[in-house]
């Protein structure tokens, strides 16, 4: 454990509220660049410049900037490796690899730019190795389990101080993610997408979360990328089933693929009244998703009073 994650643990485990940034994708977007490719390399003033302000605005955890970025994600273009390697651009095959190294270098940046002596972590964003919004295209489970030990091998290598299983759309993905996380000995924290009936986005109830998950000791559960009432309610089911520290960053706005329609139904202010709910069901981690922003973050750095 980082001497960094070590302080955020004290906090957390004397009851304290942690922040989390807000969307980071979403905010290139909203500064006019496109996040395809994750441009770690080609923008990273704008990527630096984002993680900069989430710290300024109180975030004690930033998160990198490597949403779906696997070897997986290059590959799917293609009929196989064979083709890829016949057509693909020259070191495609290793790309993933060298984005997650400068996504974790971006916010290393970022920290010692913004944090003035504050402990910041950093985390290493693991998302579904397939989108995120169809459980049905999830890889088999052995798959998969290699697949995130390598990027999470190279999350850390480059200098992590947790991983955020995140936007998990069912319990067996995030299962195997956390396994990998714990066989390599850094603290992970597990977050899923809801529906708004309280179930996981995959159908899973909350309770097996908690049953099939609680065993392994994630650092904490969290729900993320849905919309704030269906975050409350799932909130709701999981303080029912699990005594450990939970979480919560929603998003706000509506998906618009590739982009985000970023809407005003919950400006900062309305977005903290909803954060004081999830405070009041037992969450210690809030942040933010897609189409929140650095002024909601700022806003919910008013919970700690
Ligand atoms: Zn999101």
């Amino acid at each position: 454990m980082t001497p960094t994650y070590e302080q955020l643990k004290a906090q957390l485990d004397r009851g304290e509220i942690l922040l989390l940034d807000g969307g980071i994708g979403t905010e290139m977007l909203r500064r006019g660049v496109t996040w395809e490719g994750h441009k770690v390399e080609s923008h990273p003033d704008a990527i630096r410049a984002i993680h900069a302000d989430y710290i300024a605005a109180g975030a004690d955890v930033i998160t990198t900037n490597t949403f779906q970025l696997t070897r997986r994600s290059f590959l799917n273009h293609f009929r196989d490796l064979a083709h890829l390697r016949r057509i693909g651009a020259e070191g495609l095959g290793g790309r993933a690899s060298v984005l997650l190294r400068e996504a974790v270098a971006r916010a290393r940046e970022a920290r010692a730019q913004a944090a003035g002596g504050r402990p910041v972590a950093i985390a290493g964003a693991v998302t579904t190795l397939e989108w995120c919004f169809r459980p049905d295209l999830a890889p088999p489970l052995e798959q998969a389990r290699a697949e995130h030990r390598e990027t999470v091998r190279a999350l850390m290598a480059a200098g992590v101080d947790l991983i955020l299983v995140e936007t998990m759309n069912a319990v067996g993905e995030a299962r195997v993610a956390l396994e990998v996380a714990r066989e390599q000995g850094v603290p992970a924290w597990v977050s899923f997408v809801c529906r708004e009936d309280g179930c996981l986005l995959g159908g899973e109830p909350v309770a097996e979360v908690a049953r099939a998950l609680g065993p392994l000791e994630p650092d904490v559960l969290l729900f993320n990328c849905a919309p704030p009432p269906d975050v409350t309610r799932a909130l709701g089911e999981l303080r029912r089933c699990w005594a450990g520290p939970m979480g919560a960053y929603p998003h706000v706005g509506r998906f618009d693929p590739p982009d985000w329609q970023f809407t005003d139904e919950y400006p900062p202010e309305r977005y903290l009244a909803c954060a004081r709910e999830w405070v009041a069901l037992g969450a210690r981690v809030v942040g933010g998703c897609c189409g929140t922003t650095p002024e909601h973050i700022r806003a919910l750095s008013r919970l700690r009073r």
